[in-house]
């Protein structure tokens, strides 16, 4: 039996959890479903994330708000894909932050991107018709951003540590808790999404330099917060361990001049084990592979992924 394409068939709803992390400092997580989070200003509100659609977005603020009525002077996007940023019109943020790099890669392909996650996760799409347009940020950065909080709530530091789920992600910092918000550069206890990304300089470079930070907590892209330095560090090297699996995998079969779909199977054998209950992993492996056999072809720029073109990688490996 062929499997359902990508999460098309994924349509319970997820248990949403909001943990308060430290005071003024919240996360919001939903069983796998993509992250979200906030920091408190002595003033104002910086949110992290917009979640799929402003429907989806409201959800998360309401729950927000039984903690906080303070309004939203920021709203950070860690990264460009579609499922973390065209909910951000419900934020009404004084100004939407990202890096340079994503805001290039929305103009690039930001539509293209949401027809694709569309299709690919339709349950997270609650409401489409209420999204207004691409999501465009106000303030852009190439490297490094800060924002002072007041009083003595510290400062989020914004950074990009190169390329790794995608060519623009940011990480945010808040060293007065000790609390990272990783975007999808780190998951905890969920699989990796690889279709946009670097292999080579997310698993060496730019997770070294995330680790660099010794955080005590740490907010991934999905999944639970984990809880300790143990614990951060674990979900960063569990992130590092998925990528060289695929690097090692993809690898051997592309030297020795094999095809995409046996780097697929091979790929498949090696991680299931592991990763392979864990949320989205069968979702996401074959736009993975994919990926990362371009690059073993010397392709540096990530292909644009279309609705098409999903569904016909799709079909040669998942099938
Ligand atoms: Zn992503």
């Amino acid at each position: 039996m062929s499997k359902p394409f990508a999460s098309s068939a994924d349509l319970a709803e997820k248990t949403e959890t909001l943990e308060r992390i430290d005071e003024g400092v919240y996360a919001l997580t939903a069983e796998g479903d993509p992250n979200v989070g906030a920091v408190e200003g002595e003033d104002f509100l910086v949110c992290i994330e917009a979640r799929a659609t402003p429907a989806a977005a409201r959800d998360w603020l309401n729950e927000l708000r039984r903690h906080t009525d303070k309004p939203v002077r920021y709203l950070i996007l860690t990264h460009y894909h579609a499922v973390r940023v065209l909910g951000a019109s419900a934020f009404e943020a004084d100004a939407i932050i990202a890096s340079s790099a994503t805001s290039d890669l929305i103009a690039e392909r930001g539509s293209q991107d949401w027809d694709s996650e569309f299709g690919r996760m339709p349950r997270l799409f609650k409401n489409p018709e209420e999204i207004p347009g691409l999501t465009r940020p106000d303030i852009t950065f190439d490297d490094r951003m800060t924002i002072e909080l007041g009083g003595d709530r510290g400062r989020l530091d914004l950074q990009f540590f190169g390329r790794g789920h995608t060519a623009g992600d940011i990480a945010v910092w808040h060293a007065n808790s000790g609390t990272l918000f990783a975007g999808d550069l780190v998951e905890a206890q969920a699989a990796l999404y690889t279709g946009d990304a670097f292999h080579f300089d997310w698993a060496g470079s730019t997770l070294d330099s995330v680790k660099a930070l010794q955080p005590v907590h740490l907010v991934g892209g999905r999944g639970p917060v984990a809880r300790g330095r143990g614990a951060c560090d674990a979900a960063i090297e569990q992130t590092r361990g998925f990528l060289k699996g695929m690097i090692e995998e993809v690898g051997a079969i592309h030297r020795r001049g094999g095809s995409l779909k046996e780097a697929f199977e091979a790929t498949h054998a090696a991680l299931e084990p592991r990763f392979g209950r864990w949320p989205i992993f069968e979702h996401c492996l074959p736009f993975n592979v994919q990926r990362l056999w371009d690059e073993f072809d010397g392709i540096d720029w990530p292909r644009i992924w279309t609705m098409e073109r999903d569904r016909e990688v799709w079909a040669q490996l998942q099938d």
